[in-house]
């Protein structure tokens, strides 16, 4: 996809922090991350947000996902725990139009606290 941020990281012609790399994933640092561990996960295929790649089929989501897990237990969060939140849509200030998954950890995750 064209002037697509992400697509343009996944293609490499943008740097970024590589965590982990799949045939269909990739994993990379986020550049103004929130917590600790702040990782985002992508397809490195163009899907715009989450209804696109839950229609995309073929287990895609899945892998994401399952990335997800793998960034926790690589980062040594997987036990103290962590949140991946896709946010979708302009309510939930979804600002790159290329769905990802933020996982997020290595501090307490809920306000108030404890
Ligand atoms: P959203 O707000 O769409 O859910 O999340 C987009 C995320 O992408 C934000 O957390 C933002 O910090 C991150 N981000 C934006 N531009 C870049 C970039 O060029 N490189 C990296 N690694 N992260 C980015
Ligand atoms: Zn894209």
């Amino acid at each position: 996809m064209p002037d697509c941020l992400f697509c343009a990281i996944a293609g490499g012609e943008i740097p970024a922090d590589k965590v982990r790399e799949t045939e269909r994933t990739l994993a990379f640092t986020d550049i103004n991350p929130q917590a600790p561990v702040h990782v985002l996960v992508i397809p490195t295929a163009h899907y715009a947000d989450l209804a696109a790649l839950a229609a995309a089929g073929d287990g895609l989501l899945d892998a994401v996902a399952a990335e997800a897990h793998q960034v926790a237990l690589g980062a040594g969060i997987d036990k103290t725990g962590y949140r991946v939140v896709f946010n979708t849509g302009r309510d939930a200030g979804q600002t790159v139009g290329h769905v990802h998954a933020h996982v997020l950890g290595g501090r307490g995750m809920t306000w108030p606290p404890g």
